[in-house]
């Protein structure tokens, strides 16, 4: 049996121990699943909705202890307390979609007029639901809940380095048994994951590129699907036409939010060279505003950084940056303190595309901002990379901005603002090139990638003789 050890992000501690889950227990967890989700989906998605709302109700009932543990996990309190409610929240938007779901009817055949036909949607069994760190409680749910409305069973294993909320997420699910009968979230680390791989029949993998591959690999020698939400490096183009006061608010905030760990954070920015030196200026006044949550918890917009080897991937970046030529105008040190690892907003400037912080993933505070002339050049820049999660353009007019987002490979693109995706979740969307696989995770699709259709063809008529096949019948059947 493997230990886990986690570390507490604002002490360094390590202020939890658990067993990882593993391949036996997984077996055990998916017999058992398996066994009660026929029951599940035979309910119908009403009844599944008003349990997925009682489990809504337990959850802010244990609100407290579950956001401690967040807050323990991730080292920020107001971000913990967002995600209790964004999960809450979340199962009334999916009411609304299955809503519109109306039940398909019967369609006369065209080729031949005898056969009508109609469609089932049957869930697959089991679901297995593996998350990252950065959202412990949200980006679990987020597959999770759909799945569990189309009739699935699941099996969530978040990131062995937030594990601290789980316990008391089962304690609420505990309190709703009809769902805990189909739904549980395991403990584990990168081999728990491998066999809830080779236990499902659908996987929903939210992580890096490089476990991204590894889990589409394992599923696809399964034959099942596997999608993926992976990492990205988001671009955001500001034009002179732009409104630079609101360019700059975009920009820190889509890089600051969450100390820059989330997928769709602002990672490199390309400024039309006449109003380069303006932007970067009004940029470093604000980023030198914004304040760490240390001491203080509930005080400052920057909490500490989540995952400590993290905290060396930032280091590497900013030294990588400043040795090739780059300058250093904000923050740029990585700060300890009580244990916590944390870094300010660091504005980088006279960055070229062959540096680090400017292809790979940061998923930290750290702003390059890079001239461009023309707008064939930016959108060859912010095109120019392995990522296409999503984009942003700053411009006069939303109908210029259209024009440039329209150009670019990601896959959401947020007009006069940045980061839209992270605040905004009713637009259908998937992630472009190596940032994932698969349908949308939200809107119609979200749901319904985890329904198999199922064609229903009747024939009105007798059935065809096999006569009417010979070589020599002459018509076509
Ligand atoms: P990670 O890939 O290291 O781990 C993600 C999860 O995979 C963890 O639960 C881990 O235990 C598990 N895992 C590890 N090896 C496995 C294996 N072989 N088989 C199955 N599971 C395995 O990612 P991370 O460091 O936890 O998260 C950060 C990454 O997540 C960043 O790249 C970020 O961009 C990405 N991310 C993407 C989105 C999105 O929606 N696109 C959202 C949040 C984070």
């Amino acid at each position: 049996m493997t230990q886990i050890a986690a570390r507490n992000p604002r002490t360094g501690q390590i202020d939890w121990t658990g067993t990882a889950a593993g391949p036996d227990q997984i077996a055990a967890v998916a017999k058992r699943l398996r066994a009660a989700q026929p029951t599940w989906e035979a309910r119908g998605a009403a009844s599944r909705l008003d349990i997925l709302r009682a489990f809504g109700q337990a959850l802010r009932r244990h609100a407290e202890p579950i956001g401690a543990a967040l807050e323990a996990d991730t080292g920020r309190r107001r971000i913990a307390r967002l995600e209790i409610d964004s999960v809450v929240g979340s199962i009334e938007a999916w009411a609304c979609v299955i809503a519109n779901d109306t039940p398909p009817e019967w369609i006369q055949g065209r080729g031949l007029p005898s056969v009508r036909h109609t469609a089932a949607w049957k869930a697959y069994p089991l679901v297995g639901v593996i998350s990252p760190w950065n959202f412990p409680l949200l980006l679990g749910m987020i597959d999770a809940i759909p799945a569990l409305l189309a009739g699935c069973s699941v099996v969530v294993k978040p990131s062995e380095v937030t594990p601290r909320f789980i316990a008391p997420v089962m304690a609420a699910l505990a309190e709703v048994p009809d769902l805990a009968s189909v739904f549980t979230l395991v403990v584990g680390e990168g081999a728990t994951g491998q066999a809830i791989v080779d236990m499902a029949d659908c996987v929903c993998f939210t992580g890096s590129v490089a476990t991204g591959r590894k889990v589409a690999v394992q599923a696809a020698g399964r034959l099942i699907p596997a999608y993926l939400e992976l990492g990205g490096k988001d671009p955001l183009i500001v034009l002179e036409s732009g409104d630079l006061e609101a360019a700059t608010d975009a920009a820190l905030r889509g890089s600051v939010l969450s100390t820059g760990q989330a997928c769709q954070s602002i990672e490199r920015v390309y400024v039309q060279a006449s109003v380069h030196d303006a932007f970067l200026a009004r940029l470093i006044d604000k980023a030198h505003a914004v304040q760490l949550n240390w001491p203080d918890i509930a005080a400052g917009q920057v909490g500490p950084i989540i995952f400590e080897k993290q905290a060396d991937i930032l280091a590497n970046q900013i030294v990588d940056a400043r040795t090739h030529g780059a300058r250093i105008m904000t923050g740029g040190v990585i700060e300890d303190h009580g244990g916590g690892r944390w870094l300010r907003p660091t504005v980088i400037a006279d960055v070229t595309h062959d540096m680090a912080v400017m292809r790979e993933e940061t998923f930290g505070p750290i702003l390059p901002v890079m001239r461009f002339e023309t707008v064939e050049q930016a959108v060859a820049l912010a095109n120019d990379g392995e990522y296409g999660l999503s984009a942003a353009v700053f411009a006069g007019t939303l109908e210029q901005a259209e024009a440039v987002g329209r150009r670019l490979e990601a896959g959401a693109i947020s007009l006069n603002d940045a980061a839209l995706t992270s605040i905004f979740y009713e637009a259908a969307k998937q992630a472009f090139k190596a940032s994932g696989l698969g349908p949308s995770r939200m809107g119609e699709d979200g749901y319904r990638r985890f329904l198999r259709r199922q064609a229903l063809i009747a024939n009105t008529a007798a059935p065809l003789p096999l006569a009417a096949f010979s070589e020599d019948a002459g018509a076509r059947p």
